[in-house]
């Protein structure tokens, strides 16, 4: 069989418009498991505020048990992306949401941003991330998303090389494609910054100062329209909540309103992003090349 980003594949299709039978659109729920180790990697003396550590610890010890029994709720799997610390702090935990059935993926080792980092140190992040999920779950990761969405431009060959099936780091389409990397491609499934909880609600003081904490009644309102014009479109809605941010009562509350909005149009494949990477991959689509700029050539031409 020609592995999808071969030159001979003949795949003339760029996106995946096509969903499986009966199902015009798709939406995936995904969570970031990020709990201490976003604080850590911002300021390791974070580790030394009791209150700073216990609200980010929300996540794992009341968030995800909260969200469980709303997925279960709703019969819908979800993608948990976990950085590997999160993993070998609350591995019981990580093992109920694998029991549950839900898929868990990678979130770097202590969410460590990939700006400015070194192929090396890049590396290191991923297997050491890669170890921690195998060991706790043992099920080897098939996706990745890149702590703070930021990847580098070599990222998708690293992240091929060690075998991953999938990414979900990039914003420059609605649709799954096939992310050229190296002598192949990874899938990428897009995401964007409208449908992440963080902004929504995120307030740490003297970590993460966002803006004022928003209204869940707000935050479901921007989602339900955005499920709906993936759904009008035939897209694929990719929402992200935080657990120790949507975990709290009130914004679950919110988050299963929009989960009973997908469920309930009976036209939307509500799935893991194991499952749409797979459904992706099965179409055989050509690969696309990232348009990078070209380096040097923003750059200002000396004075004359
Ligand atoms: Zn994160």
């Amino acid at each position: 069989m020609t592995e999808p980003g071969t030159p001979d594949s003949g795949a003339t299709d760029e996106f995946c418009t096509e969903w499986p039978e009966g199902y015009r659109a798709a939406a995936c729920f995904t969570f970031d498991l990020d709990a201490e180790a976003v604080a850590l990697v911002n300021d390791p003396a974070s580790a030394d505020r009791m209150s700073v550590m216990s609200h980010q610890s929300y996540g794992p010890l009341t968030g995800v048990p909260r969200l469980l029994r709303l997925l279960d709720s709703h019969g819908i799997k979800a993608t948990f992306f976990v950085p590997g610390f999160t993993a070998h702090r609350y591995p019981d935990v990580i093992r109920a949401i694998a029991g549950a059935g839900h898929e868990v993926a990678h979130h770097g080792y202590l969410h460590e941003p990939l700006t400015g980092a070194d192929e090396a140190a890049e590396t290191e992040y991923l297997e050491r991330g890669l170890a921690a999920l195998t060991e706790v779950t043992g099920v080897r990761p098939v996706g990745y998303r890149a702590p703070m969405w930021e990847l580098n431009y070599r990222s998708p060959g690293l992240l091929r090389d060690r075998g991953f099936l999938y990414d979900s780091s990039l914003m420059d389409a609605d649709l799954p494609y096939e992310l050229a990397a190296g002598s192949g491609s990874i899938v990428e499934i897009p995401i964007y910054w409208g449908l992440d909880d963080w902004e929504q609600y995120c307030y740490v003081p003297g970590l993460y100062e966002t803006g004022v904490i928003q209204s869940p009644a707000r935050a479901r309102e921007m989602w339900s329209l955005e499920l709906a014009a993936m759904r009008a479109e035939g897209g694929c809605f990719v929402l992200t909540s935080h657990p120790f941010l949507s975990g709290r009562p009130a914004r679950a509350a919110a988050l299963g309103e929009i989960m009973a909005e997908a469920v309930g149009a009976g036209d939307v494949w509500v799935t893991t992003m194991a499952e749409v990477a797979a459904h992706t991959r099965r179409q055989r689509l050509r690969p696309r090349a990232p348009r990078r700029i070209p380096p040097g050539s923003t750059s200002s031409s000396p004075s004359k």
